[in-house]
């Protein structure tokens, strides 16, 4: 079974972004009608993740998400889904859920806030730029300290 392919509501856009991070492909539905985040949940084959219950019930895959903290979100996810990867994984742009792809350094050279030397990623829709360093690292210790949490 394929890792399901996710519709996140208005409540959601943290979640949302986590779930990108990890590589997962997930819509963010920030300003869009139930009406339309359930269709595109049947267009698509998405689950909805919501913190409203009535939608939850409507939708043809669901998951009510209990809490607002996120990092019980994340609990709740994982334990509804075991294989949701804990890795940041360079695959999903988080600002559009568009595909990344490994960039080839310009002739000129990056733009100057990119590190020297580093793997840099590309989001093919927006072009949005990823890297290798600080921000990384915070989102992989967090990351590890959810995973930890949901350990007994
Ligand atoms: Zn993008």
């Amino acid at each position: 079974m394929s890792e399901p392919r996710w519709i996140a509501d208005e409540m959601l856009g943290r979640l949302a972004r986590y779930l990108r991070i990890v590589g997962s492909d997930t819509l963010y539905a920030r300003g869009v009608e139930d009406r339309e985040i359930l269709r595109l949940a049947s267009a698509e084959d998405r689950v909805v993740l919501t913190r409203d219950r009535l939608l939850a019930h409507r939708a043809p895959r669901s998951l009510w998400i209990a809490s607002p903290r996120l990092a019980e979100q994340w609990a709740q996810l994982r334990a509804a889904w075991p294989a949701l990867s804990q890795s940041v994984a360079f695959a999903r742009c988080t600002v559009c859920n568009g595909d990344l792809a490994l960039a080839t350094e310009p002739a000129e050279g990056w733009e100057p806030r990119v590190p020297r030397g580093v793997p840099v990623w590309r989001c093919g829709a927006c072009g949005h730029l990823y890297w290798d360093g600080t921000h990384t690292a915070a989102l992989r210790r967090r990351l590890a300290d959810w995973a930890g949490a949901a350990e007994p």
